[in-house]
């Protein structure tokens, strides 16, 4: 992912001749935090594990990002992450910067005391250099609220009730209205705003969605809300399809008591490997990393596909589809609405004030299509495609905050 995050972001630096060493400052991690985590769990073992905070670049205001617990976690991973994130907060203009951590742990196998032990201990080692004005965690794989609400009461126990120190937290402490389906939406905003480009509506657009999980189904919700007709989903156990629009809040209901789409039987059951291919309008990919690859690209039959996951595109089925004219919205535009109401989590906490549902998501719909017309606005200026626009729109963002900041003193055009 680092490999091909980098390509992209070369090729966005070259539409501004952009000179080496700064290249080489913004590719850099400011910051990277490893702390021991050693201490007995309830049954009385010792458990020994290593955590990881990477804090790439905070020039547009406090380091954010995610928290995975995860045995292939490590220090590539971590600083893989954060520089995404301080792109993805730059396309859609919160005011953040990127980060990304975790804890090489599988805590499915832990018993949850020990999960909270080894949780408030990197609190422990954390707490100097995270904060509501400092770095701003959030859940990731296998972190959820739960942890994130202890973060904030260990962390509170050093500098005083602090729920702004991190996001994703329960709502019924201190979390957001609209939080869950957040990066869904924000999906559908985004295809929505590409669909108007072209003089078309949401209704009636066929849809195909690989991961029915909380980006994927939340983004089916939405769509068909509006009109569209979800025609296949896929996800690791099954897939199923239907050509009238499959039944959304059925599907979801299904899938929540048995955490996946297959055996439901309003639908014509499919290899979920073939959503991918499907015949459709518009494809979401919303599960895994490198899905779509050269073996596949030139199967896609969508004309428009939204990166609802991190990296379902190689380099190489990027370049294909590119060839063929499939408009990819790339997931550091396509997937940033979850940041974005992570963004409207802090500032309530900041202000201590709470925000109901209609104003969230009325600012994540205008965040949404002002970061996908500032997108396409760059796009036009350079000639280029999406991503490279939106890889370009955040090095220029970043760029200029950390020249006015005078970190950069030579005179440099962005
Ligand atoms: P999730 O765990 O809720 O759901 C994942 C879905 O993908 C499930 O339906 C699962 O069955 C499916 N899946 C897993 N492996 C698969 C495979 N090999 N083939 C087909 N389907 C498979 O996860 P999520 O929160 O919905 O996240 C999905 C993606 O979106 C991830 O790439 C994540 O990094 C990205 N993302 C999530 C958020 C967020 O707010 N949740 C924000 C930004 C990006």
């Amino acid at each position: 992912m680092l490999e091909a995050s980098h390509r992209y972001f070369h090729k966005a630096a070259d539409l501004f001749d952009l000179d080496p060493k700064l290249r080489s400052i913004l590719l850099t991690p400011n910051r990277v935090v490893k702390a021991e985590l050693a201490f007995e769990g309830a049954d009385g073992t010792i458990h020994h594990h290593v955590g990881y905070r990477a804090q790439h670049n905070n020039r547009r205001g406090p380091y954010k990002g995610g928290l995975r617990f995860h045995p292939a976690m490590d220090e590539d991973h971590a600083v893989a992450l954060a520089s995404l994130m301080t792109w993805k907060t730059a396309v859609v203009n919160v005011p953040f910067g990127g980060a990304k951590g975790g804890i090489d742990c599988d805590p499915n196998a832990m018993d949850p005391i020990d999960v909270n032990t080894m949780t408030r201990q990197f609190v422990g080692q954390l707490k100097d250099v995270i904060g509501p004005t400092l770095d701003i965690p959030a859940p990731d794989m296998n972190t959820d609220g739960s942890v994130m609400a202890w973060i904030m009461d260990e962390y509170s126990k050093f500098e005083g009730f602090s729920p702004a120190v991190v996001t994703g937290k329960p709502l019924h402490l201190f979390g957001s209205e609209g939080r869950e389906e957040a990066t869904g939406r924000g999906v559908a905003h985004v295809i929505v705003a590409a669909l108007e480009e072209e003089g078309r509506k949401p209704e009636g657009i066929t849809v195909a969605i690989q991961g029915f999980g909380n980006v994927g189904s939340f983004a089916a919700q939405t769509l068909a809300g509006w009109g569209a007709r979800i025609v296949a989903v896929g996800d690791h156990l099954g897939g199923v399809a239907r050509d009238e629009g499959l039944d959304v809040p059925a599907l979801m209901k299904w899938t929540r008591e048995h955490r996946t789409v297959k055996g439901f039987a309003e639908a014509e059951e499919i290899d979920p490997v073939a959503v991918l291919t499907w015949k459709c309008d518009v494809l979401i990919p919303a599960a895994i990393e490198d899905v779509l690859t050269a073996e596949n690209a030139s199967e896609v039959q969508a004309s428009l596909i939204a990166e609802a996951a991190n990296a379902p595109t190689t380099p190489e089925a990027d370049e294909i589809l590119l060839k063929r004219g499939v408009k990819v919205i790339p997931d550091i535009l396509a997937n940033a609405g979850g940041v974005t109401v992570s963004y409207f989590e802090w500032a309530q906490n900041i202000q201590q004030y709470r925000w109901e549902l209609d104003r969230v998501r009325q600012e994540l719909a205008a965040t949404m299509s002002r970061a996908y017309t500032d997108v396409r606005t760059m796009a036009k200026e350079h000639e280029t495609d999406m991503r490279t626009a939106a890889f370009a729109l955040a090095i220029q963002r970043v760029g200029r905050a950390a020249i006015s900041r005078g970190q950069i003193r030579r005179k440099i055009d962005l």
